[in-house]
């Protein structure tokens, strides 16, 4: 009986110890959010526009035959065939 009552102890605090470990666990797995968040944030290749000298991102910018631009109207403004 008396170690029944030992066993009942150390299996209480195993259960205790791991409970607190599960619970410690998840902010753990956190920091792959971050990295994420850093991604979606790249850095994107930034154009001036040839008429205006706007700023703007590659992927947006109105390609003309020589130069880019921020719009259609200022590359048909710099008479720029597209
Ligand atoms: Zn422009």
């Amino acid at each position: 009986m008396k170690y029944l009552l030992l066993i009942a102890v150390v299996v209480g605090v195993l259960w205790l110890v791991r409970g607190r470990s599960s619970r410690v666990n998840p902010p753990a797995s956190k920091p792959p959010q971050p990295a994420q968040a850093a991604k979606a944030v790249s850095p994107q290749a930034m154009v001036a526009c040839a008429h205006c000298g706007l700023h703007l991102p590659r992927c947006e910018a109105v390609a003309g035959a020589q130069e880019l631009y921020c719009s259609d109207a200022h590359r048909r403004a710099r008479g720029d065939p597209p």
